[in-house]
């Protein structure tokens, strides 16, 4: 038998609808827009195109995005004073610095700098707190997407066992929070975990977040766990002709879905929920500056 596959590029669609009629919503009952900033420094390729689809898709779902694109070379005080300018607008609901920064810009002070509430990557020292301590909090976007398909899925997590592979800031220790907040027992595993095999056959659940193409074989997988595939790789594809290349994720898909009970594709599988989790946080986030109930089903 092979795992049913987690399509979370229709997953994505329903999340997508489900932000484009709170938007209308939000326009139709009380005048109110959502606005999404995303600044983007330097002219990084792939920087450029993540930042492209995200003001396309905030478009489409009815938001206003805008774009602030700065040069390279641009000094940490002006970027701080942009921040600080769009804190203070109150037709900006949603901030989001595009990382990696230049090298000359500190992220950490960057990334704080942004008000909290406006946070909707969820990277601020306050939002990691939040989020660690079981407060309300802007929820970084990879593993908000993941948690989403997760309770689709199974519907209630508590109780399984889930190992996190990876350790950012960004995907697994705020995958770790969010699966012990849904009340799994959860073990982060990393580039030191002793024996990680054993560790990975433990787990109902496992999410792959460290970037090395197809790591995890299928013989590392407990027969009928669920399996989320966070990395996204590009590795040479010979057999789609000279110098092709293909996505891959950290899991070597072609096993697995012989012995996993469920599994996420890459590409199609977290990809897409990423962007659409960006867009949920940013109506959430529209809705809270305005006293306004949450959307319910795009929270953690
Ligand atoms: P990172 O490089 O910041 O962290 C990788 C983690 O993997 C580290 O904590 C490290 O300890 C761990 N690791 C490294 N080698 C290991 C090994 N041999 N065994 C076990 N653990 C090991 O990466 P990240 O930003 O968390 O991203 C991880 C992957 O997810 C990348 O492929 C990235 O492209 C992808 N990603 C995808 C999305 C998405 O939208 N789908 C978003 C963010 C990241």
């Amino acid at each position: 038998m092979t795992a049913q596959i987690i399509d979370g590029k229709a997953f994505a669609a329903t999340v997508r609808e489900k932000v484009a009629g709170h938007v209308a919503r939000l326009k139709a009952d009380h005048g109110i827009t959502p606005g999404l900033a995303v600044v983007l420094v330097g002219e990084d390729p792939a920087s450029q195109v993540y930042v492209r689809s995200k003001g396309k898709q905030t478009v489409e779902a009815g938001m206003n995005s805008y774009e602030h694109k700065l040069s390279a070379d641009t000094a940490e005080q002006d970027l701080l004073a942009l921040i600080q300018q769009l804190n203070a607008d109150p037709a900006v609901h949603g901030i989001l610095v595009q990382l990696p920064l230049p090298k000359h810009l500190n992220e950490d002070l960057v990334i704080n700098a942004i008000d909290p509430a406006k946070d909707v990557d969820g990277f601020h020292i306050s939002n990691v707190g939040l989020l660690g301590t079981g407060q309300k909090s802007m929820v970084p976007c990879t593993p908000l997407g993941c948690l989403m398909m997760l309770r689709d899925y199974h519907g209630s997590l508590s109780g399984m066992d889930a190992v996190v592979i990876g350790r950012s800031n960004i995907v697994g220790k705020p995958m770790a929070q969010l699966l012990l907040g849904d009340s799994c027992t959860v073990t982060i595993a990393h580039s030191r975990t002793k024996d990680l095999p054993e560790v990975v056959r433990r787990a109902d659940i496992v999410v792959a977040a460290v970037g090395r193409p197809q790591m995890v074989p299928g013989d590392w997988i407990k027969p009928g766990a669920t399996v989320i595939d966070v990395g996204i790789n590009r590795i040479d594809a010979p057999e789609k002709g000279e110098g092709k290349t293909r996505l891959v994720g950290d899991v070597d898909f072609d096993s697995a879905v012989q012995v996993a009970g469920a599994i996420t594709p890459v590409p199609g599988g977290v990809g897409p929920m990423t962007i659409a989790c960006l867009l949920a946080n940013t109506v959430t986030a529209c809705c809270r500056a305005n006293g306004l109930p949450e959307p319910e089903g795009l929270t953690a």
